[in-house]
């Protein structure tokens, strides 16, 4: 068949190039949750409870990881039968139940070679302009998939109630952090921070505002 002259739209090879990256994600997920004796979807659980010491929903937790809520319930008991997750009355709503670490669930998830995986070796030899424009836009992209609903709401700076974009601005580390109560630059944003705390959806819209305008 010829070649077509003209591409498929720009959107579509993006889609294309991030399920190639994928393809590397998940082979490393796998090594990963096999030298923990788990399989992907239980150490993805393990690893989504870290930091999280009041626990999490199994709906929360389903929905994170994309899979369905029956399949996490699976998994989870699973975990339960290892030890490795506990489950108690939620404390917002005490007909719940949430999820949490046990301290062997925290050594499994370390368990593994700490070592780079191929992807994180591929960015490290991009230019440091690249690797802070890339990280901007997976702080984009995954803000728009938030907004879309596609996602949960991720332990970004720009939803975080102490980020403060372009409190010193002009300086080269620009954003401001009142968690820790210091200046942080670009390249530092987080994706997933343990001391995040949810901004209230105003505060929200009027961050990222301040961000995107900087
Ligand atoms: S607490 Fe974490 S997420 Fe919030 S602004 Fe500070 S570094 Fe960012």
């Amino acid at each position: 068949m010829e070649t077509p002259k003209t591409p498929t739209p720009i959107e579509h090879r993006i889609r294309e190039g991030l399920s190639r990256l994928d393809s590397v994600l998940r082979s490393e997920d796998w090594v990963r949750a096999r030298a923990a004796g788990l399989n992907p979807t239980q150490h993805a659980i393990l690893e989504y409870l870290m930091g999280r010491a009041e626990g999490a929903a199994v709906r929360d937790i389903a929905f994170q990881l994309g899979v369905s809520q029956p399949t996490a319930t699976e998994s989870i008991a699973a975990l339960e039968r290892k030890s490795l997750v506990v489950k108690h009355a939620s404390t917002v709503d005490k007909r719940a139940v949430d999820v949490c670490l046990t301290e062997a669930g925290s050594a499994a998830v370390m368990t593994g070679d700490p070592a780079p995986g191929a992807l994180e070796q591929a960015a490290g030899k991009l230019s440091d302009s690249d690797k802070e424009h890339l990280l901007m836009t997976l702080v984009t992209m995954i803000k728009r998939l938030q907004d879309a609903g596609a996602i949960p709401i991720q332990r970004m700076c720009v939803s975080c109630r102490h980020f403060r974009p372009y409190a010193h601005a002009g300086a080269a580390k620009p954003h401001h952090c009142a968690f820790v109560n210091a200046a942080f630059g670009q390249r530092d944003l987080r994706i997933e921070c343990r001391d995040h705390s949810m901004a209230d959806p105003s505060l929200q819209a009027a961050t990222w505002g301040a961000f995107h305008k900087g």
